[in-house]
């Protein structure tokens, strides 16, 4: 029997975990509605509210200040049109100027629109607080959406820097959380965000359901981004996604009790990185002297492309990604790396390694030997 594969894709998305999935299949069986007045439609109604109080736990939120969507792409698109109101105690629902770092995902592009200001980065990554202060300085309040984690390089923004000055200019922050919960601490006070999202397909629950969460009770949505019922306190309509969102709350719980999970991370990035190193002392680990997420290393090799990498991993058994995640299968040059102005041969060559709780040094192993037969068909070509 061929060897299981090697899973190493975990910031595109994560296995289910077992209390997700017990949670899912226990609220398929759920009758009622949650919007019914009826016992069977109370008891959809507790367990979504349970999930709503476990996804807040999560992250420091309360559950009142939480709006379930069908995941991070829809929670962008909701804060961008739909527009938010009450940030802060303020009512600043008006035409906030829309302002996105350069880097983020294409959720956040397209929810910002074609008008949006870019925020620069640095050659690390790390988004520039100084221009970011003289360009809200320079206009109307805006709303600025910043990542905490990036997807592709791991790169953690200082969140509670970047809220100081948003607010210190009267603007709004929405933090896209993606990419935190399993891997950081995420706690909406500390970072000082109005709002944050998540997807819960990124920490062990189901795909294709996700939450804005709130910082403030008097904050929400200027007006529904879907109308219908007036489900989720008037701001998202339509009968709940009971078993996604059970899930989500199931994998919430879960990710708060795997509280030693970042560290073994940790340990098994560094070796995999010194092996790394050993292997292809060539080999390039974007951003490898920024703060960055315990689970993801980007990595280029000249003379090895992204593209034919990937196939050779994944023939090895190996699941890997290049810099960007591709919805068409195809590798598209990721502007992540082109906002850091990255050499041409790493955008070429970025190959995204992202490990999660469950990843065990043998898969890394496996990854690396892959690497090595790569690095000796390199040697061959480059001889002939
Ligand atoms: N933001 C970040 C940082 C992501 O990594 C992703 C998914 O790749 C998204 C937003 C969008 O999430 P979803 O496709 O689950 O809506």
């Amino acid at each position: 029997m061929a060897a299981a594969r090697a899973y190493l894709d975990w910031n595109a998305t994560t296995p289910l975990h077992p209390a997700a999935r017990a949670a899912v299949m226990a609220a398929l069986d759920c009758l009622g509605n949650p919007s019914s007045i009826h016992a069977e439609g109370r008891a959809a109604r507790a367990l979504m509210e349970q999930a709503r109080a476990d996804v807040a736990a999560l992250v420091g939120g309360e559950a009142e200040n939480v709006v379930f969507t069908s995941g991070a792409t829809e929670a962008a698109n909701a804060l961008f049109r739909a527009g938010v109101s009450g940030c802060c105690g303020k009512d600043i629902a008006g035409d906030l100027r829309p302002m996105v770092s350069a880097i983020e995902h294409a959720a956040v592009f397209a929810a910002a629109g074609p008008d949006a200001a870019i925020i620069p980065v640095d050659d690390r990554g790390i988004i520039d607080a100084d221009a970011l202060d003289a360009m809200l300085a320079a206009g109307a309040p805006a709303l600025v959406a910043v990542q905490l984690a990036n997807n592709e390089t791991g790169v953690v923004q200082d969140i509670p820097a970047l809220a100081r000055i948003v607010h210190d200019n009267g603007g709004a922050l929405v933090v896209d959380a993606v990419q935190g919960p399993g891997k950081m601490p995420v706690d909406i006070r500390a970072l000082g965000a109005d709002a944050i999202f998540l997807s819960a397909h990124k920490f062990g629950g189901p795909k294709g359901v996700g939450a804005i969460v709130f910082a403030d009770s008097r904050a929400r949505l200027a007006r529904a981004f879907i109308g219908g019922g007036g489900q989720e306190r008037g701001q998202r309509g339509g009968t709940e996604n009971l078993p996604g969102i059970a899930g989500m709350g199931a994998a919430a719980r879960a990710v708060r009790a795997a509280r030693e999970a970042p560290e073994k991370m940790i340990q098994l990035r560094d070796e995999f990185e010194s092996r790394l190193n050993r292997l292809a002392p060539d080999a390039r680990v974007v951003s490898e002297n920024a703060p960055r997420l315990p689970n993801t290393t980007l990595f280029a090799i000249p003379g090895i492309p992204a593209e034919k990498a990937l196939i050779a991993f994944d023939l090895d058994g190996v699941a890997v990604s290049s810099g960007s995640a591709c919805s068409s299968g195809k590798v598209r040059a990721s502007h992540v790396l082109a906002a850091m102005g990255e050499h041409d041969w790493v955008k070429a060559g970025a190959i995204r390694v992202s490990i999660g709780e469950a990843t065990e040094w043998n898969e890394l192993e496996r990854c690396l030997s892959s690497l090595e037969r790569q690095l000796a068909r390199r040697s061959k070509a480059s001889a002939a």
